[in-house]
């Protein structure tokens, strides 16, 4: 894979624009990041439009814009240590390690974690780590984070990622029902509680509970 062609990331990036990503961080971030080393066989072609594809077990890349939108409403500066929970193939991780100072990412899915992680060894980021287990009870041994990402429905933010939030921090996830259009939510942690905000209407994959079957 050589990358996407002028012509092909200029397209990518006015897609980014047009939908709202416009922190010049986080887009040259995705500048450097090439999705295309993230989406395997047939949907590789694809790698650059601005849609969610298909990957291993059943789950699916982001839609770019999506990831930028959700990576923007982070706020993310460089000292930040970030969780994202739902590794996936690891696009969004390998971008949020762009702008933070640690990430960890975590998948019930073992097969995406190792598919992810052969392409973080590519891009030899070493502020990345990614584990299997099912990220909605969070991270304590790694925690608290200053930023947390959900990429994955949840009913309602999951109450461990909250405790894990630092007075201060910001968390963005996905809620709804899985089978309906669900709603972005930013929360910010204060000292006297949880503000939310939401960002836009969204639709994920369901957060599940435990370790995933690896089809
Ligand atoms: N961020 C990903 C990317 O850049 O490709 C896209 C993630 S995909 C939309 C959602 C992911 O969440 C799936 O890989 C799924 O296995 C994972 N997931 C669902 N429930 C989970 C849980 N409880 N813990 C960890 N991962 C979970």
């Amino acid at each position: 894979m050589n990358g996407p062609n002028p012509e092909t990331q200029m397209q990518f990036l006015f897609a980014l624009r047009s939908k709202g990503v416009t922190d010049e961080s986080v887009l040259l971030a995705m500048e450097n990041i090439d999705r295309g080393l993230f989406v395997r066989g047939l949907f590789s072609e694809r790698a650059y439009e601005d849609v969610p594809l298909p990957i291993s077990c059943g789950q699916t890349i982001s839609q770019p814009s999506i990831v930028g939108v959700m990576t923007q409403a982070l706020q993310i500066s460089p000292r930040d240590t970030v969780l994202e929970v739902g590794t996936g193939s690891g696009y969004q991780a390998a971008i949020l390690a762009r702008l933070a100072r640690r990430v960890y990412t975590i998948d019930r899915h073992a097969r995406l974690v190792s598919e992810a992680r052969e392409v973080f060894n590519q891009l030899q980021l070493s502020n990345l780590t990614s584990l299997v287990g099912d990220g909605s009870f969070g991270l304590p041994e790694q925690g608290p984070f200053d930023r947390i990402v959900v990429t994955a429905a949840a009913e309602d933010p999951p109450g461990p990622l909250l405790t894990q939030l630092k007075v201060g921090g910001i968390m963005v996830v996905p809620v709804g029902q899985s089978d309906h259009v669900q709603t972005l939510i930013r929360v910010h942690k204060t000292a006297n509680g949880f503000e939310y905000d939401e960002l836009s209407p969204v639709r994920f994959v369901p957060l599940l509970e435990g370790l995933g079957k690896d089809t």
